[in-house]
């Protein structure tokens, strides 16, 4: 099957995203799931119009002046973030001079390992390219990249009070973090990271997930555009302006986004 779509297709970037996860996954690097967990994603990404929403500029600000205002930031990956957001993080972390962690719920080496070669190729590419209002010289852009650690291959810590092979981490990287920013994260393990003290800032298209509402700050976005979006911050921080961020509000200002949005479609 050809999987060229056309670029007048009005949802070519949708189906093009499609089959970069299902090249991934026939590469081993996704669990079953991964496509389950993302159609239905992509369900409330068609109630918002397959755009970033004014509140969900305004969380990922908040999260950028959290985590560059953290002492051990950290972000955490699972499979479909590395195939969907693997370049943009790699230079969100070269920015906030953090980790990488993976991190996956049905845990198995070759998964870990695959998914770490991944973001090795990303880290190559973005490591030669710096963002097109890099101030400083294309050496010190290039150190910065390759000073990122990616870590989980050698996971040797648990998140207290969760059960089974999720619970894996690294004791230099969760355990040892402040903030940490996990997309995609699921809600017990969400709740667990709150428990153990951590600052959690969720990725989620879902305003009412588990994730989304345990988080301390829930960007009701796609991880590809927040990624996005986030390096322009991290890029841009001194001109951000920190706000008290009350989540809760923020997601039912997500869900009143929607349902304007339908009220409008059908008048
Ligand atoms: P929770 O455990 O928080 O209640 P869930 O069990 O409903 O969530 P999971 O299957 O654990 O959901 O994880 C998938 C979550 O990731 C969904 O909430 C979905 O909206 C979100 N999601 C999937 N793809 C994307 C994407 N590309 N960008 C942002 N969010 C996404
Ligand atoms: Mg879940």
């Amino acid at each position: 099957m050809s999987n060229f779509i056309p670029n007048s297709h009005p949802r070519k970037e949708s189906l093009d995203r499609r089959y970069q996860l299902e090249r991934a996954s026939e590469k081993g690097l996704l669990a079953g799931t991964a496509m389950i967990a993302h159609g239905r994603g992509e369900a409330f990404d068609y109630l918002l119009g397959e755009q970033t929403i004014p509140i969900a500029e305004e969380a990922t600000i908040q999260a950028a002046i959290m985590l560059k205002s953290a002492t051990r930031p950290i972000i955490s990956v699972n499979g479909n973030t590395v195939i969907l957001a693997g370049e943009e993080l790699i230079a969100c972390a070269a920015l906030l001079s953090c980790p990488i962690e993976v991190n996956i719920y049905y845990r198995s080496n070759e998964r870990v390992s695959g998914l770490i070669g991944y973001l090795e190729v990303c880290r190559k590419f973005v490591s030669e390219h710096p963002p097109s209002n890099w101030q400083r010289s294309p050496e010190e852009w290039m150190n910065l990249v390759n000073d990122v650690l990616i870590l989980g291959a050698y996971a040797d810590g648990l998140i207290p009070g969760l059960e089974g092979p999720r619970a894996t981490c690294d004791v230099n990287g969760i355990l040892a973090a402040d903030v940490i920013l996990v997309p995609l994260e699921d809600g017990d393990r969400c709740q667990a990271l709150i428990n153990m003290g951590l600052k959690v800032i969720v990725v989620d298209l879902n305003p009412i997930s588990r994730s989304s509402l345990m988080s301390t700050i829930a960007i009701v976005d796609d991880v590809t555009r927040f990624s996005r979006n986030l390096k322009k911050n991290l890029l841009n921080f001194q001109r951000l302006k920190r706000k008290k961020w009350e989540n809760k509000k923020a997601l039912q200002n997500a869900l009143d986004n929607i349902n304007n949005r339908l009220q409008n479609l059908i008048e």
